[in-house]
């Protein structure tokens, strides 16, 4: 391809994206197809071309099948999972990234990306609170955020048999302990595993009411590991729950880490942002307690996919946990920090432009503002539920509200074991029909062993009218179910 095809064709792709940037609100947030028909519309069984084909046609191809057969969400309705819609600058971002290229593996292949990485996780750290000169870096997400984190605190504790080279089974090595509350995500059960420790080497801790980690329980399970002999290797605290946006008592967790001297890692892939909206919880300002944090700026920096990034109190812990040095490596550039050696990825993207260039663009006070905006949002919808006959409101935290669908002629009932299992089975029913309509798209949790209906708020796109909309479409769907349910058992 050469440079006036190039220059034609991205005019006319990105003309295009603008448009469907555009018209998103006017879009459904998805099809509802099956697998079987977008593999058809695909034709995902044809073999690869051996001969090419004109670049304008794929790429018109391509834009088509894309914005006709997606699940959007960009699209101010989308309320599931924790998924964010993708700031423009930093679709623009990536682009830019792409066509440089650089591998932000080692600063001599990347000089400018490489420190343009360094300043966005300074600006991310202090954004959140966490330290003025900490270290860290880009990832792919959230999960690998996290057990970045984790490698980071298995070799700190394990530096006694040298874990990295014995390994977690290696001679005189004690069993390595893990502490969460059962609201943490699943990326803890993923690192157990993949790190050799397996998930038996973690303790749940149970929650209370609040669904919050219980510290006596924490403090407890740490002393009898200890006197067992084992060796306690890292807490984790959450700052923002997958389910219902709950943050754990992090200043009494970091106090607990600090006495027994336990890495204390946060899990903020979600919530840790929120640290910037004045009414957040208290415990978001104990986040520079923590020796390692996990953040996902593909969340609520509202950047494109991929990005994720673990900030550690320095690079030397992360040194400790990732570095080697073959010989067919020549890397010294007096002071120029090598990215190879805090992490586990070699070859690396250039993920941190499409951020720093968002965290510019709105600067501190937009993302305070944005972010606050969400939790409003939340909040409002949360009183709109709460104020509906038909709807059940059930939590709400940072921008995540629970709620379900309670037909009138059931609620005299509530309670009793068959009314609550028909209502799980209701409600899922509902999110079912829901998420293929593509009317508005919301997902689930699970509190206190009841099917409740989520909607997660990190969107740019999303306004008053979109969330005011929900109740009368969760409502008028969650009708129409129990009717056909009830002409069932009348049959
Ligand atoms: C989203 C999320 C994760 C996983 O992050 P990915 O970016 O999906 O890998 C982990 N923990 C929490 C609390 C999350 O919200």
């Amino acid at each position: 391809m050469d440079a006036a095809e190039f220059r034609a064709l991205g005019h006319a792709l990105v003309d295009r994206l603008a448009t469907f940037l555009e018209t998103l609100p006017s879009r459904p947030v998805t099809t509802g197809e099956t697998p079987a028909e977008v593999r058809a519309v695909l034709d995902a069984d044809r073999a690869l071309p051996d001969t090419g084909a004109p670049a304008a046609d794929l790429l018109t191809r391509a834009v088509e099948l894309l914005t006709e057969h997606s699940l959007f969400n960009g699209h101010p309705r989308f309320f599931g999972y924790i998924t964010a819609s993708p700031a423009p600058i930093g679709v623009l971002g990536d682009l830019l990234a792409s066509a440089v290229n650089p591998n932000v593996g080692a600063w001599r292949l990347s000089p400018m990306a490489s420190e343009i990485e360094g300043q966005a996780v300074r600006w991310i750290s202090q954004l959140l609170g966490y330290r003025e000169h900490g270290s860290g870096l880009f990832v792919s997400g959230g999960n690998m955020a996290n057990f970045v984190g984790f490698y980071a605190a298995r070799a700190a504790a394990g530096d006694a048999w040298r874990v990295r080279e014995a390994g977690v089974g290696g001679p005189g090595a004690p069993r390595l302990r893990v502490y969460a509350s059962a609201e943490t995500h699943t990326w803890v059960q993923k690192a157990a595993d993949l790190s050799g420790l397996g998930t038996e080497a973690i303790r749940w801790i149970p929650t209370d009411d609040a669904l919050r980690l219980e510290t006596r329980a924490l403090r407890h399970a740490i002393e009898t590991d200890r006197a067992a002999g084992d060796v306690p290797m890292l807490v984790v605290g959450t700052a923002g729950s997958v389910s219902t946006g709950v943050v754990d008592p992090l200043h009494e967790i970091a106090a607990i880490c600090r006495e027994a001297d336990v890495w204390f890692h946060v899990d903020g892939a979600y919530g840790a942002l929120a640290a910037t909206w004045p009414d957040a919880p208290a415990d978001l300002r104990a986040l520079h307690l923590a020796d390692s944090v996990a953040v996902d700026p593909h969340k609520w920096l509202y950047a494109p996919l991929e990005a994720g990034c673990l900030l550690a109190r320095d690079a030397d812990v992360l040194r400790r946990a990732f570095a080697y040095h073959p010989a067919y490596y020549h890397f010294d550039d007096g002071g120029g920090t090598n990215y190879v050696d805090l992490g586990p990825q070699n070859s690396r993207g250039f993920r941190a432009l499409k951020v720093w260039l968002a965290l510019q663009h709105a600067g501190a006070d937009g993302y305070r503002r944005m972010i606050a905006d969400d939790c409003a949002l939340a909040a409002r919808l949360f009183a709109a539920v709460d104020a509906h006959p038909d709807l059940d409101a059930r939590t709400l935290g940072l921008s995540i509200a629970t709620f379900r669908f309670v037909p009138p002629d059931v609620r005299g009932r509530l309670g009793t074991a068959a009314t609550e299992s028909y209502l799980d089975e209701l409600n899922e029913a509902l999110l079912e029909r829901l998420q293929r309509s593509g009317e508005a798209f919301v997902s689930n949790a699970v509190v206190h062993g009841r099917y409740l209906l989520r909607a997660c708020i990190v969107n740019i796109n999303t306004t008053e009218a979109d969330v005011d909309a929900l109740p009368a479409i969760v409502a008028r769907v969650g009708h129409e179910l129990h009717a056909a349910r009830r002409r069932d058992t009348r049959r």
